[in-house]
């Protein structure tokens, strides 16, 4: 039931999408090392890279994604990426703003913008990826892939296997780990 919920969410995932966990086998790895001409590449530059979305939700829909292995947002805590809690509140706030000057670059109003993260084992693929978006979505039903849930009693975001990425940077800002649960 719950593995039913999460191929609805995501996607049946391909066998090249899933079990890998590490930069030999990871396909968004590929988009900055071996298999760069399979990505649409838009926004690039030492750290980050941003490439079109094989399979757009929306509008416009591409994926930011860190030049560094990392498997999630889940994964972004002081102790899975052995960097202090400031300095990965500052990558994904480097994230959010790129994401910003891509949408720029495609002239999307501000209140057309989206972006967040997927939470495992929400997240079809193990590389850590902001999906930014243009809206609307292609179909009503892509907007429950992409659920903002508002928090409540101290927490920022809700029950949800999204978080918005002001929602993920508040949390990170605190020192606490993005997860599906309230956080
Ligand atoms: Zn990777
Ligand atoms: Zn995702």
């Amino acid at each position: 039931m719950f593995q039913k919920l999460i191929h609805w969410v995501i996607g049946k995932p391909q066998p090249t999408h899933y079990q890998l966990g590490n930069s030999q086998s990871c396909i968004f790895c590929g988009a900055y090392s071996t298999n760069r001409s399979d990505f649409d590449i838009v926004w690039e530059d030492q750290e980050f890279v941003a490439f079109r979305d094989i399979r757009p939700s929306a509008q416009q829909h591409m994926q930011l994604i860190p030049k560094t292995h990392i498997e999630s947002i889940r994964k972004l805590s002081q102790k899975d990426v052995k960097m202090p809690q400031y300095l990965i509140w500052v990558q994904v706030r480097r994230m959010e703003e790129i994401g910003h000057s891509i949408l720029d670059t495609f002239n999307v109003p501000v209140s057309k913008r989206k972006m967040g993260f997927h939470i495992p084992p929400f997240n079809s693929v193990l590389h850590l990826h902001l999906h930014v978006q243009a809206l609307p979505y292609i179909s009503p039903i892509y907007r429950l892939k992409y659920p903002f849930v508002r928090g409540f009693g101290g927490y920022e975001k809700g029950f949800s296997w999204f978080a918005e990425i002001g929602q993920a940077i508040r949390i990170l800002e605190k020192g606490h780990r993005v997860t599906v649960a309230p956080c």
